[in-house]
């Protein structure tokens, strides 16, 4: 992993537009989104079921490419990117928690966030230190760090997500639907975690969710219908 200084001004958005294929025609799915969210301020993203939201951030995480629109990650347009640089722009700026829970079956806590280092090319001095104050500082001290993920309850596998997309010293932290197997205190929990995690990493987040009470926890509330954000 880099360790060289970043510049960091956040997420930018400008004109998205993205369309998917539907039978003999296409599907908009996000149509003319403009965003900024900049580096310490969590920014959420509420709208109802289909209404855009995964693919405004799979757009923003810089995996799906928008049929016209910029996407700029700390200022650098993504769309201008071949695939390398955009996977390394990916690892190295970006830390995304998917709708999906990711983590491996078979590897601790703490082997969720080493992982990365050796897919990064070689786990530099101090890693698993790292991981480990990284683990606490989300709430997961001492035993629970050891164990798989069906050993822990959703709330702890999903602060597991969180400070392993948080590992790789990300500007923009993009996390969808985080509080949806949650019941509502587990939820809150989680939701002023990334609260928190926002102000003390510095990160530009969007959550989106079609949690409506969880709202008043967060900087900024977005309301997406039908691919447009208000
Ligand atoms: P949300 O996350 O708000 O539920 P999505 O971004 O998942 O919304 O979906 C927006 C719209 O795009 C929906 O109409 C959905 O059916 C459609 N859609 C999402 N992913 C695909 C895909 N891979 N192929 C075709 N249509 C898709
Ligand atoms: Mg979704």
């Amino acid at each position: 992993m880099t360790t060289a200084l970043k510049t960091r001004t956040g997420l930018a958005l400008r004109g998205v537009t993205l369309t998917y294929p539907d039978g003999e025609h296409r599907l908009t799915a996000l149509d003319g989104v403009t965003l900024e969210v900049a580096p310490g301020e969590f920014t959420a993203v509420a709208g109802p079921s289909g209404s855009g939201k995964s693919s405004l951030l799979a757009v923003a995480a810089t995996l799906l490419r928008p049929d016209s629109g910029e996407v700029l990650i700390d200022g650098q347009d993504a769309g201008a990117l071949g695939d390398a640089a955009r996977a390394a722009l990916r690892r190295d700026r970006l830390g995304i928690v998917f709708q999906q829970s990711n983590l491996l079956a078979s590897l601790t806590a703490l082997e969720q966030l080493l992982v990365l280092e050796s897919v990064r090319g070689g786990r530099p001095r101090g890693a698993r230190e790292r991981a480990a104050a990284l683990l606490a500082s989300v709430g997961l001290d001492g035993s629970k760090q050891h164990r798989r993920p069906h050993q822990l309850s959703g709330g702890e596998r999903q602060r597991v997500n969180i400070a392993r997309a948080l590992f790789g010293n990300p500007s923009v932290l993009l996390v969808d639907e985080p509080t949806s197997a949650l019941d509502h205190e587990r939820g809150a929990q989680i939701v002023d975690l990334l609260a928190e995690v926002t102000r003390t990493h510095g990160t530009a987040t969007v959550m989106v969710t079609h949690d409506r009470d969880l709202l008043d926890r967060v900087d900024r509330v977005l309301r997406m219908h039908d691919g447009r954000l208000a």
